[in-house]
C-alpha cells in the first residue's frame, strides 16, 4: 500500500502522474491539521508494507525496487530539508504588505540555511514499514491529536523503543519545494504568526527572530 497526503497546492503534477501509476491512495489533507495521523493510524498494520510518501517527492521505480529487494523493517531514503517556496506576505490593517519585505527575506534566508545544513534520515518523505514491523508495534493511537508536521516525530520515537532504526537507502534530491507559507502582519510586541499554504494551525515568531539586529 503506498499513501501520500497533500495540501493545499502541495502536489506537484509530476509526483501526482508517478503516484498514480502505482495506485498509490492519494488524500487531500487541506484543512485538517490531524488528517495525516489519522489516516496513518487507519491504514497502519494491515498485512502489508506500508509505503508513506510525501507530496514533495517523486515516486520512482527505482525508489520501488530499492524498497523490494529490502528485508529491513524500516526503510528510507534521507533527503534534505525543504525550503518553501513561495512566502506569502498577508496585508495589514491599512492593507499594504509593506511591513514584510525584511520579515520575507530574513525567512528565506532562515529557511534555505536550514535546508543546506538537515539532511532527515527517518522522517515520512519516502519510508516503508514491513507488514512486520507494523504487527510487532501494534496498532498506534488514532483519538491522540496529532498535527501533521510532528507525525514523523511521533513516530520515530516508538519505532526506536521497540529496537528499530531507519535503514538508509541513500539520498534522494528534494527539489519539488512545493509548499508555500503565508505571513500575518506582525502583532503585539513585533511578533509574526505564519501558516503553511493548506493547514490551519499558525506558529508565532518574535521580533528577535524575523527582524535583523
Ligand atoms: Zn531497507
Amino acid at each position: 500500500m503506498i499513501l501520500c497526503g497533500f495540501a493545499g497546492n502541495g502536489l506537484s503534477q509530476e509526483s501526482r502522474e508517478a503516484l498514480d501509476e502505482w495506485n498509490a491512495e492519494v488524500l487531500d489533507f487541506t484543512g485538517d491539521d490531524y488528517a495525516y495521523w489519522q489516516a496513518l493510524c487507519k491504514r497502519w498494520g494491515s498485512l502489508e508494507p506500508l509505503l508513506v510518501m510525501e507530496q514533495d517527492h517523486i515516486l520512482t521505480p527505482k525508489i520501488l525496487a530499492s524498497f523490494a529487494c529490502c528485508r529491513e523493517d524500516w526503510c528510507c531514503f534521507s533527503y534534505k530539508y525543504a525550503a518553501p517556496r513561495h512566502i506569502i506576505p498577508l496585508p495589514d490593517a491599512s492593507g499594504s504588505t509593506d511591513w514584510a519585505a525584511k520579515a520575507v527575506t530574513v525567512f528565506r534566508q532562515k529557511a534555505n540555511t536550514a535546508a543546506e545544513k538537515f539532511v532527515i534520515l527517518g522522517g515520512l518523505g519516502c519510508t516503508r514499514f514491513s507488514a512486520g514491523l507494523q504487527r510487532r508495534i501494534g496498532s498506534l493511537d488514532s483519538s491522540a491529536r496529532i498535527l501533521w508536521d510532528v507525525v514523523d516525530n511521533t513516530l520515530f520515537p516508538v519505532l526506536k523503543a521497540a529496537g528499530y532504526a531507519p535503514h538508509d537507502h541513500g539520498q534522494i534530491p528534494h527539489e519539488h519545494k512545493t509548499f508555500d507559507l503565508c505571513l500575518h502582519p506582525p502583532g503585539d510586541a513585533g511578533t509574526v504568526e505564519w501558516h503553511y499554504v493548506g493547514y490551519p494551525t499558525r506558529y508565532k515568531v518574535g521580533p528577535d527572530w524575523w527582524r535583523d539586529e
